[in-house]
C-alpha cells in the first residue's frame, strides 16, 4: 500500500525536494514542481518541488561550513555515523524497497536488494575508515622521511541514474563520508522520492547520534540546475552516473574548470557462451542478466555470443525460457512476477525504434518485440537474431530488454566481437576450458572493467571497484581502493638532517 510506504518513510503527497541542513528543509514552492510516476500505472505517486537558485546557494555555503569541521573529524569517528546510517537503513528496508519497487519499477525483492546494497557498503565504508592508507617511502637523501597522506576533498556533488535510485548515492555517499568530505546529491527527476526518502531515514539517523550534516540534497525540475551544479568550481568532484550521451557533456565540463568527474556511464555487455559451457548455469545467467530490471540495469545483458556448434540448442533454449517469463510480467511489487515495467513511455518508444531499426537491418524477432497492451509501460522481453555485431542498433545501449544473439567460430573471433563496441563495462564467458577463460581474462582478452567466468554480467558485489572504460567513462566506484578518488593524495618529506642536500646534487654558496 503507497499510504503505508509513505508513513513509514515520513513522505506526503507533495514534498520539498532540497535538504538545506541544520534539519531543515526548503519551503521554496516556485522552482518548478516535479512529479513521481509509477511505472506501473502510469499514475502520480507524488510531487516533489525543485531547488530554486537561492536555495543551492545556501546548501552550497552550508556544505561548505560543514566540510570545515568534518575534515577534522577523525576518519574512524565518521565511520561511526556511517555505521549509524547503515542501521537506520536496516530498520527501514522493506518500506524504502517498497518505494524503490513502486517508483522506478524493478521487482519487490530487487528494491530490497538495492537497499541491502546500501547497508552493505555502509559497513564496508565503516571498515575502511580505519583503513585510508598512504605509502612510506625510502628517501634518496640521508636523514630525511618521505610519506604521502590522503586529505579529504572538499565537497562531492553526486547526480544519479533512475534505475539505481538510492544504491548509487550510498555507493558514492558513505565512502566520501568517511574520506571526510560533504555530499550534495542531485538524484534522477524521474526518482525524487526515494532519494528524499533515503535522506530523511540517514539524516535522522545522524542527527539522533549527535553528528553534524554530512549529506544535502538539491533536484532540478529541468537540467539547467543540475548543469550549474557541474559548473560549480566550489565543487572539486562530480560523480556522475547516467548516460554516455550525458556523461560526455558532464565529463567535458568538469575537465574546463579543472575538476575531477567519477564517470559511471552506459554498457553493451556481452556474454560468449563456448562449446564447453555448462548450459545449466549459463540460461539462467543470460535469461536473468537479459531481462532482470526490465533490461534496465547498465550491466544488463545486451548481447550474446554463441560458439556455433551450440547455437541451435541455445537459442530454442532461450526462447522457451523467455516465453516462461512472458507469464510472469506485471505490477513489480507482486513478488509472483519477474519482470516489471520500463521506467517511461519515452523508454517504451526507443524500445520499439530499436526493434523497427534491428528488422529494417535485417534481424530477425525470435521471440518478443512488441509493447504489451496494458496500462503502464510493460514490453515483451526480446531476442534478435541476424544481425552483425557492426550494425548500428547492436552496437548501441537500448535500456530496455532486448537480447542480440550472434554465432562464432574462434575464441579470437568471439573475443573480438565482445570488445567491438563504444562501450567497456561488463563482460563475461561460460566456459569450462581453462585456456578459454584465462585467454578472456588475459590482457589480449576482454577491454571491460568487469570480466567475468561462469557468471552473468549482471549485477556486481560492493567489495570491487565497479566501473568500465572506453564510452563506460572509466570511473571506478564503490569497494577496493574506489575511496581514493574521495581524497587529495599528498606527499611529505621531512628533514631531521643538520644539512639541506639540493636536488640534482646542487650547490648554492651563499
Ligand atoms: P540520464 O543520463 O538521462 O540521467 C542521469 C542523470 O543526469 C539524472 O539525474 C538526470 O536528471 C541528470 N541530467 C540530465 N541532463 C543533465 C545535464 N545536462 N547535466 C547534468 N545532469 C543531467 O540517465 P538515466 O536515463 O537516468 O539512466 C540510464 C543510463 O544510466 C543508462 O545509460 C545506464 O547504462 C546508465 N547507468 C550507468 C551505471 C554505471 O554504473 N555505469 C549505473 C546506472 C545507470
Amino acid at each position: 500500500m503507497p499510504a503505508d510506504i509513505f508513513k513509514a518513510l515520513g513522505l506526503g503527497k507533495t514534498n520539498s525536494g532540497t535538504y538545506l541542513g541544520s534539519g531543515e528543509w526548503s519551503t521554496t514552492t516556485d522552482a518548478g514542481l516535479l512529479q513521481s510516476i509509477n511505472p506501473t500505472t502510469n499514475q502520480v505517486i507524488g510531487e516533489v518541488h525543485a531547488t530554486s537558485q537561492a536555495d543551492y546557494e545556501t546548501v552550497v555555503a552550508r556544505a561548505q561550513a560543514a566540510f570545515k569541521v568534518w575534515r577534522t573529524t577523525p576518519a574512524p569517528r565518521r565511520g561511526e555515523a556511517v555505521r549509524l546510517c547503515g542501521d537506520a537503513l536496516r530498520r527501514h528496508k522493506d518500506a524504502l524497497g517498497s518505494l524503490v519497487a513502486l517508483e522506478m519499477g524493478k521487482s519487490k525483492p530487487e528494491g530490497d536488494g538495492e537497499v541491502q546494497e546500501m547497508i552493505d557498503i555502509a559497513d564496508f565504508a565503516v571498515g575502511q575508515s580505519r583503513m585510508l592508507y598512504g605509502y612510506t617511502m625510502h628517501s634518496e637523501r640521508p636523514g630525511h622521511r618521505m610519506y604521502e597522506q590522503y586529505h579529504p576533498l572538499g565537497l562531492v556533488g553526486i547526480i544519479s541514474a533512475f534505475n539505481f535510485p538510492v544504491a548509487v548515492w550510498a555507493w558514492n555517499s558513505f565512502l566520501a563520508a568517511i574520506c571526510g568530505d560533504i555530499c550534495i546529491w542531485k538524484p534522477s527527476n524521474k526518482t525524487p522520492l526515494t532519494a528524499i526518502a533515503s535522506m530523511k531515514i540517514c539524516n535522522d539517523a545522524l542527527k539522533a547520534g549527535g553528528f553534524p550534516d554530512i549529506f544535502f540534497l538539491i533536484n532540478d525540475a529541468g537540467v539547467e540546475l543540475a548543469q550549474q551544479f557541474v559548473d560549480d568550481k566550489r565543487i572539486p568532484l562530480i560523480s556522475f552516473t547516467g548516460s554516455t550521451q550525458v556523461g560526455r557533456t558532464v565529463g567535458e565540463r568538469v575537465a574546463r574548470r579543472m575538476g575531477r568527474s567519477l564517470l559511471e556511464l552506459g554498457g553493451n555487455n556481452a556474454i560468449i557462451l563456448d562449446e564447453t559451457a555448462d548450459l545449466k548455469l549459463a540460461i539462467p545467467g543470460i535469461v536473468f542478466g537479459a531481462v532482470g530490471t526490465a533490461g534496465q540495469r547498465c550491466t544488463t545483458t545486451r548481447r550474446l555470443i554463441v560458439h556455433e556448434s551450440i547455437y541451435d540448442n541455445v537459442l530454442a533454449t532461450l526462447v522457451k525460457a523467455y516465453k516462461q517469463v512472458e507469464g510472469k510480467i506485471g505490477d513489480p511489487t507482486d513478488p509472483a512476477n519477474l519482470m516489471g515495467p520500463l521506467n517511461s513511455q519515452g523508454a517504451v518508444q526507443q524500445f520499439l525504434a530499436s526493434i523497427e531499426k534491428a528488422k529494417a537491418s535485417g534481424g530477425t524477432v525470435e521471440t518478443g518485440g512488441t509493447a504489451i497492451d496494458r496500462p503502464g509501460n510493460f514490453v515483451l522481453p526480446t531476442i534478435i537474431t541476424g544481425l552483425k555485431n557492426s550494425d548500428e542498433v547492436v552496437q548501441h545501449e537500448t535500456f530496455a530488454p532486448i537480447l542480440y544473439v550472434m554465432k562464432y567460430a574462434t575464441l579470437d573471433e568471439a573475443i573480438d566481437m565482445q570488445n567491438a563496441v563504444p562501450q567497456g563495462l561488463s563482460s563475461s564467458i561460460f566456459t569450462q576450458n581453462l585456456k578459454a577463460a584465462e585467454q578472456f581474462l588475459s590482457a589480449a582478452g576482454s577491454d571491460c572493467g568487469i570480466a567475468n567466468v561462469n557468471i552473468g554480467t549482471s549485477g556486481a558485489e560492493i567489495g570491487g571497484a565497479f566501473g568500465g572504460e572506453k564510452e563506460t567513462g572509466g570511473g571506478r566506484e564503490s569497494g577496493s581502493d574506489a575511496w581514493k578518488v574521495y581524497m587529495r593524495r599528498q606527499t611529505n618529506t621531512i628533514n631531521y638532517s643538520d644539512s639541506l642536500p639540493l636536488a640534482q646534487g646542487i650547490k648554492f654558496d651563499l
